[in-house]
């Protein structure tokens, strides 16, 4: 168990803008990190491999509606030589991420993919464990995530975005639901997955008590995984000039992301892409704010810039995201799964 807090304390740590505080928010946060979970940073090599989705998300630059992307789709052998090359850099899991279908041949194709991953990689590494799978493919119904599930993978991102129902109806359009939304979580937890869910920071019309909300949710919702960033307007989207809350997304993501850590020390917590792209110290400061989990983008090179989900996406070459992490102070959990303990304590309780 974390440490709990009043919601005055939080709202009051969120509201504060003292880089002091800041700073030792960050110094607890790591501290309660390596005595939680360790020192280790885990990979999983990202693979963007679709960036087709049914979805018009008014946040989101590979929304249907923005006809100016090139869309593509892997083929599986081509996703399978690319998880190859994960496992051979010893990344050992991957994290398979695509738009939204609802075209049962689509997810049939993912499940396919999985059993070949699942099949092959055992035979490609020495402990027959082959590599271990993250999902983040959306909203599924019960029976296409236990498919996916049976198939072999086994831990699932779905971000809530923002865990106010009203806040959440003004970014996505009305054939989106809050409560379809919290089902698609539930019914991954039933099945067995290590779940994970997140928000953007920094949306036009979230206020500080959304956030405070948000860490609540968190908890509530016992989360194994967090993965969460910044939120990066993207022009072609109908939230591009929206007017956006006065508070530093940067820094407010860093401090939820600490906050987060110290409430839930067993959690596994991505440090985001759009932490890295909205500052060159990005991933050192995410680390400190207890990021244990880092996905080095595996995404062929022609098809990177086209898996546009907000502006200016950075990259860095996944052995340059190595090195900094070790000059940091951290290890990196390489030929290891790297499983959320956190799921691991609530499978034995
Ligand atoms: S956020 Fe996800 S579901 Fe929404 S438009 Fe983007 S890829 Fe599609």
């Amino acid at each position: 168990m974390g440490k709990s807090w009043s919601k005055q304390e939080v709202t009051g740590i969120l509201s504060s803008r003292d880089p002091r505080l800041l700073d030792e928010l960050l110094e607890a946060a790591d501290r309660c990190r390596r005595d939680s979970v360790g020192a280790n940073v885990y990979l999983r090599g990202l693979i963007e491999f679709s960036n087709e989705c049914r979805r018009n998300c008014f946040y989101c630059g590979i929304r249907k509606s923005n006809y100016s992307i090139r869309r593509y789709r892997l083929d599986n052998d081509e996703i399978i030589t690319l998880a190859k090359s994960a496992l051979d850099a010893g990344y050992s899991s991957l994290a398979l991420q695509s738009g939204e279908s609802e075209d049962s041949r689509e997810i049939n194709k993912v499940v396919q993919l999985i059993r070949s991953i699942k099949t092959q990689s055992r035979a490609w590494d020495n402990t027959g464990r082959g590599l271990g799978i993250t999902l983040s493919i959306g909203e599924l119904t019960f029976d296409q995530y236990k498919e996916l599930w049976d198939a072999g993978a086994h831990r699932y991102l779905l971000r809530i975005e923002a865990s106010d129902p009203r806040l959440f109806s003004r970014i996505h359009p009305p054939d989106q639901s809050f409560e379809k939304r919290l089902k698609c979580l539930d019914d991954l937890r039933t099945i067995g997955y290590q779940v994970g869910t997140g928000i953007m920071v920094g949306l036009p019309g979230q206020s500080v008590n959304n956030l405070v909300r948000d860490l609540q949710f968190f908890v509530e919702k016992d989360i194994d995984m967090l993965g969460m960033g910044p939120y990066i307007p993207h022009p072609n989207t109908p939230l591009y000039k929206k007017q956006v809350p006065d508070f530093e997304p940067f820094s407010m993501t860093l401090k939820i992301m600490a906050l987060a850590r110290l409430m839930m020390p067993d959690i596994n917590i991505v440090c985001s892409t759009a932490l890295l792209t909205l500052n060159p110290r990005g991933l050192e400061l995410g680390l400190k704010a207890g990021a244990n989990v880092v996905m080095p983008v595996m995404t062929p090179e022609d098809n990177r810039s086209d898996y546009s989900l907000y502006n200016n996406k950075h990259y860095t070459r996944p052995q340059e995201l190595i090195e900094r992490i070790r000059r940091y102070g951290y290890t990196v959990g390489l030929w290891t799964w790297g499983d959320s303990r956190h799921y691991a304590v609530r499978q034995v309780q």
